[in-house]
């Protein structure tokens, strides 16, 4: 049996499975699907479901555990499942469960969380933790920190999404900037995005798993089930496993790095390019500045304002027009003129409030 923590080494990593547990045939007959599409690394199932209104589906609970050591038998994938208290920790490692995750519900409480940390002391399983529900990095990094000061060796950072009051087009706004900020912060950490909990619905989750790898993601984790419309929890966002094999057959896989010199020299070529360019543009921003300052002590010696708004709809009209002609968006335009506006007065500023 291959090393769990050198499973999670492999690029895209793929998760998939069930949001619940809910019937041994259900995981096994799913599990089988999606170990023969043969793109599939480690099973996930929810066994404890913390669901937002009493009266859902509340988990099968811990006697769904012993259905992915069956997983594990028939199919030879490893299980991954969510916990969120220090009994879950020990009832699932009990199972020999090769995986955990901390869900966005769980993220957001440091008390569960720390919980979970103590549960874990001594005993060495990855652990993927996924963003708080609301758009807090800093709770997101708590998380990390304390499960990284139980002694866990893997932690990876699911990607799932916030909740944003009146969005309609995610169930959890993705947010992608938050990721990557995540991701700037903890370079030595894998990310994985998980669509599923992102969009809510099918028929986004295709657009999203693309955005993810094109971000350079090192893995997926998506919800699948053998009969989706009948699933006991989220059943508008499972997809079966023949449809997600079929869903990532269609994906442009991309690589942050190609080895290949060809590559390379063609890169290096292009990047010197941009390299000149961006010198030529600071270059002519600076001088734009001069004559903005000769303007200024023009009008200083005139006693006339900055800021003429007459002119300043002239420049910004004539812009947008000209960016047009050039590809460059409205909104774009719109912000680099603003920038440059602003860099402009102060500089007028400074001449005008020269001491002589
Ligand atoms: C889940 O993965 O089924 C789940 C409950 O997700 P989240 O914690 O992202 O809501
Ligand atoms: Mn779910």
């Amino acid at each position: 049996m291959q090393d769990v923590h050198e499973l999670l080494k492999k690029r895209p990593l793929i998760i998939s499975g069930p949001c619940s547990a809910e019937t041994e045939e259900q995981v096994l007959t799913t599990a089988s699907e999606l170990a023969a599409t043969g793109r599939v690394d480690i099973l996930r199932a929810g066994i404890w479901k913390p669901r937002t209104r009493p009266g859902s589906f509340e988990g099968i609970g811990t006697k769904g555990l012993p259905w992915l050591q069956q997983v594990k038998k028939y199919t030879g994938l490893p299980s991954a499942v969510e916990v969120a208290t220090g009994r879950q920790v020990q009832d699932a490692l009990h199972f020999d469960i090769d995986v955990l995750w901390v869900g966005a519900r769980t993220t957001v409480n440091p008390f569960s969380v720390q919980e979970i940390a103590d549960a874990l002391r001594g005993v060495d399983i990855p652990v993927l933790i996924k963003n708080p529900i609301n758009p807090d990095l800093e709770l997101w990094t708590g998380a990390v920190e304390r499960i990284a000061k139980a002694g866990i060796r893997t932690i990876g950072l699911i990607h799932r999404g916030f909740s944003s009051y009146g969005n309609t087009e995610y169930r959890n706004a993705p947010m992608w900037h938050l990721a990557i900020e995540m991701k700037r912060r903890h370079p030595e950490m894998m990310i994985i995005c998980d669509p599923s909990h992102i969009c809510g619905k099918r028929d986004t989750i295709p657009g999203v798993i693309q955005k993810a790898v094109d971000l350079d993601y090192d893995g997926l984790i998506i919800e699948s089930h053998v009969n989706p419309d009948e699933a006991w929890s989220d059943n508008k966002q499972q997809i079966t496993p023949s449809q997600l094999e079929d869903l990532l057959s269609k994906i442009v896989w991309r690589f942050e790095n190609s080895d290949k010199e060809e590559f390379q020299n063609a890169l290096a070529n292009l990047r010197e390019q941009i390299n000149q360019i961006d010198d030529e543009l600071l270059l002519l921003l600076g001088r734009r500045m001069a004559v903005s300052e000769n303007i200024g002590q023009f009008k200083k010696d005139n006693n006339i304002t900055i800021l003429q708004t007459n002119r300043w709809n002239e420049i910004l009209g004539k812009a947008l027009q000209q960016g047009k002609k050039h590809g460059l968006s409205t909104e774009f335009i719109t912000k680099y003129l603003e920038a440059i506006h602003l860099e402009s007065i102060q500089h007028q500023n400074k001449v005008m409030n020269r001491v002589p």
